[in-house]
């Protein structure tokens, strides 16, 4: 009966998702604090109050419940002191039977058949910005470890220290850097309230709350979020939902060379209801 409407906010939850590897491809490619960065989240920012516009316009805010975010912030890379584990002493590869060294701040070590000890002692206090760990003593607050595919040894770079780019993200969750933003508004969530920081792993049952949906098990929680929400929440298919209703979007409108036009075509398919029949 649903199925329609959720399939609709589904796809709008994929867009923002698409819409913000804009941002995260320029960080990484010129820095978080560059111009460039700096002019996507702008865009990203006009984007997000056009279609605040259209929704206000069409009519649907007291219907619709709309949250953005986004699943990382960006740490500026930092160029000296670096880490060059080839270097460290009494380290080789050949002790080694598989490594993942090179995508983000994380690497992933399978020591031969009785070298994990030994590479892990040398790896332990190679340099002051490396973190080692066997898998079972890695921190439980990354919510990474425990996990069948995550190898024996794990190590992770301090904030800024990584390979590649200017800008990277991945780093740990408490670096202020790695924060990002959640803004809600809608039927279901109080309206000027400021909550403490949360861990984005609760945005899943969130989401399942608000779409009245049993979540899958997961490492979030619903109470966490509830102080947000009006309860019960108030659900977003209101019988008073305009029908039929097209939110109008077209690649002239307003951001031309922003949008572009298989996004707008994307986004005009999930905002356009067939009519009242569709959701009910
Ligand atoms: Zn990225």
């Amino acid at each position: 009966m649903h199925f329609s409407f959720i399939k609709i906010l589904l796809k709008q939850v994929i867009h923002f998702l698409l819409k913000e590897t804009s941002t995260d491809s320029t960080g990484h490619k010129y820095g978080p604090e560059s111009a460039e960065r700096r002019n996507m989240v702008s865009q990203v920012d006009r984007t997000v109050g056009y279609l605040r516009k259209r929704i206000a316009e069409s009519g649907l805010e007291s219907n619709l419940n709309l949250i953005i975010t986004s699943d990382h912030g960006m740490e500026t890379v930092i160029k000296t002191n670096e880490i060059h584990i080839r270097m460290v002493e009494n380290f080789t590869f050949s002790d080694i039977q598989f490594e993942l060294l090179d995508y983000g701040p994380n690497g992933l070590l399978v020591p031969k058949e009785g070298k994990l000890e030994h590479v892990y002692t040398v790896l332990k206090n190679a340099h002051p910005k490396l973190h080692v760990y066997k898998k079972e003593e890695f921190p439980k607050r990354f919510h990474y470890a425990n996990n069948s595919r995550i190898t024996p040894l794990l190590l992770y770079g301090d904030p800024g220290y990584v390979q590649f780019n200017k800008g990277e993200h991945g780093f740990d969750n408490e670096d202020m850097n790695m924060k990002t933003i959640f803004r809600a508004v809608g039927p279901a969530f109080k309206q000027g309230l400021v909550v403490e920081p949360f861990e984005s792993v609760n945005v899943y049952a969130l989401l399942c709350e608000l779409l009245g949906i049993t979540p899958e098990p997961h490492d979030g929680s619903l109470e966490i979020m509830k102080p947000m929400l009006y309860l019960p929440v108030r659900l977003p298919w209101h019988p008073k939902l305009p029908e039929p209703l097209t939110l109008r979007v077209t690649p002239s409108d307003p951001f031309p060379g922003v949008i572009n036009s298989s996004w707008v075509s994307a986004l005009k398919a999930s905002m356009t209801y067939t009519g009242r029949n569709s959701l009910f």
